[in-house]
């Protein structure tokens, strides 16, 4: 058994970048940046006003009131005008381009009207409401470096910047298979005697959309050796990555591992963690093949574990991992202490900190409970139980919503 550490090391360092491509800007998301992002002009472009008010000279209003002569209107998008002289102002939208001469706004809150004059109730500071050019981005500056993962919001600071065909590391396409004579479609309508649902597949492909992978769904594969070799001769051919699920224990059915070896190489096979023990690595030619086990929680937490951080290495992701936190627990855990113990936990905030409880049976075919939970707690090599109020790390897989309608309402 390979330590986790150990595992997810060779995977890593066995997996080359993928090559970039420049992609719409829709495209882009979830995608990660080849080259650093740099600001070929400033954000904003021009010194504009962040209030409608009146531009002023800031030396004019030191001791309001002060009446000043409204000598312009400048709406947003219109173009510079000025100059704003001693004793005058300019009435100014939000957005618009500051007039030259003045040097701060005044909101239109603190004025008031006089025929073609205004009042002005409150001082300003020089640069009060003003938003400078470059304030936000500086031309010629990083804006992002390369393998930053493009969020909504990295997409709006591009899209202000004009880049509207970064360049990111390709799509990573993954072909998806699940094994067994027992597994049969979700969309069966009725099982027969020994028959589950698959389950993997659809928990697969939903995770790799989530990365920002292209899933290439091969179906199901009956334990035939013979189906099963040319299933995945051909995956290996048309995509990136290979994930199967099933076929890598000990049965006599198992046949991922032993197809593998025969049509490429096996680069490990077991890691001392729980669940997702009889984990499988190796390369069909080039492709690298994740052998998952078949129990779907196994699937998910090695997915989590080596096939999310490989693939968003792939696509050029500088951080792989999910965040990491401490908390304490809000029950004793029993642990086997030779393996790294991944435990589906809810979590709840507490005035010290996040207290952690596991969800459902910790059993590896029980996935309702990783759909209950929040995030994983992880029980290092060595430790094996942890009492009520000990502190665990634990690995965040979502960041669940808050507040209902209800909270909202209720104030
Ligand atoms: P295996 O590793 O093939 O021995 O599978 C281990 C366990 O996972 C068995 O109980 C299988 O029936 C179950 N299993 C395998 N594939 C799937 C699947 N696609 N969906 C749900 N359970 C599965
Ligand atoms: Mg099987």
């Amino acid at each position: 058994m390979k330590p986790l550490a150990e595992a997810q090391r060779a995977v890593l360092t066995a997996m080359e970048p993928l090559p970039a491509e420049a992609v719409d800007l829709e495209a882009a998301l979830g995608l990660v940046l080849a080259a650093d992002v740099v600001a070929p002009h400033d954000v904003p472009p021009f010194a504009n006003s962040g209030m409608d008010g009146f531009a002023v000279r800031a030396a004019d209003v030191a001791t309001p009131p002060v009446t000043l002569a409204v000598v312009g209107d400048i709406a947003a998008g219109s173009i510079p005008v000025g100059p704003v002289g001693p004793g005058e102002a300019i009435r100014i939208m939000t957005g618009a381009p500051m007039p030259a001469g003045a040097d701060a706004v005044v909101m239109v809150e603190d004025t008031e009207a006089a025929g073609s004059s205004v009042r002005i109730l409150a001082p300003a500071q020089v640069g009060d409401h003003l938003r400078p050019a470059g304030g936000d981005v500086r031309a010629g500056t990083t804006v992002f470096p390369a393998g930053e993962r493009l969020t909504p919001f990295h997409l709006g600071v591009l899209a202000s910047l004009g880049i509207v065909h970064p360049v990111v590391g390709r799509r990573a396409t993954v072909a998806i298979l699940s094994t067994g004579d027992e597994v049969v479609p979700p969309e069966t309508a009725s099982l027969r005697a020994g028959a589950i649902r698959d389950a993997n597949r659809p928990l697969l492909a939903a995770a790799l959309r989530e990365l920002g992978a292209t899933v290439v769904d091969l179906g199901i594969v009956p334990d035939d050796p013979r189906l099963l070799r040319s299933v995945l001769g051909e995956a290996a051919t048309s995509a990136d990555a290979v994930l199967t699920s099933g076929g890598v224990s000990m049965g006599e059915h198992d046949l991922v591992k032993r197809v593998l070896s025969d049509l490429g190489s096996i680069e490990f096979w077991k890691v001392a963690m729980q669940p997702a023990k009889p984990f499988a690595f190796g390369f069909l030619g080039t492709t690298p093949l994740f052998g998952l086990p078949g129990n779907p929680v196994s699937v998910a937490v090695a997915f989590e574990q080596f096939v999310r951080p490989a693939l968003l290495h792939r696509m050029g992701a500088r951080r792989l991992f999910r965040p990491r936190s401490t908390a304490t627990l809000g029950e004793a855990v029993v642990t086997n202490p030779e393996k790294t113990v991944f435990l589906r936990v809810v979590a709840r905030a507490e005035s010290g900190g996040w207290v952690v409880t596991p969800v459902g049976r910790q059993a590896s075919n029980v996935l309702s409970g990783m759909a209950a939970a929040d995030a994983l707690a992880v029980v290092p090599v060595g430790v094996g139980d942890l009492p009520l109020g000990g502190s665990v790390e634990v690995e965040w897989f979502r960041s669940p919503e808050t507040r209902t309608m209800e909270e909202v309402l209720g104030g």
